[in-house]
């Protein structure tokens, strides 16, 4: 199920990355990263925070982000997996494709 998942993102969205319009978007993905991996700085996050604000291709990649971690940590934690939060990461990768 995990592995399926996995390759369904990577095929959907890991190459429309490359597509977002963020000016700063290397950087950006960059420190998204660091801010979930719990090792930014409060200036760091207060910097990104106020760029997603403003930058819709960075709004969208912290919140899908977020769920796919979300969902991979339950996987490690062997804790079921609603069949809503698949959905809800589904329809969010869905709503990334078509825009
Ligand atoms: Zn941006």
């Amino acid at each position: 199920m995990t592995k399926t998942l996995q390759s369904w993102i990577k095929k959907n969205i890991i190459s429309r990355y490359a597509m977002t319009n963020c000016p700063d978007e290397e950087r950006c993905l960059h420190v998204l990263e660091v801010i979930l991996d719990n090792e930014s700085t409060p200036e760091e996050e207060q910097e990104y925070f106020e760029h997603i604000d403003q930058c819709w291709a960075c709004y969208k990649n912290y919140n899908l982000e977020k769920a796919i971690r979300e969902l991979i940590k339950r996987k490690i934690e062997k804790k079921p997996v609603p069949d809503d939060l698949v959905k809800s990461i589904k329809l969010e990768i869905e709503k990334l494709v078509i825009e």
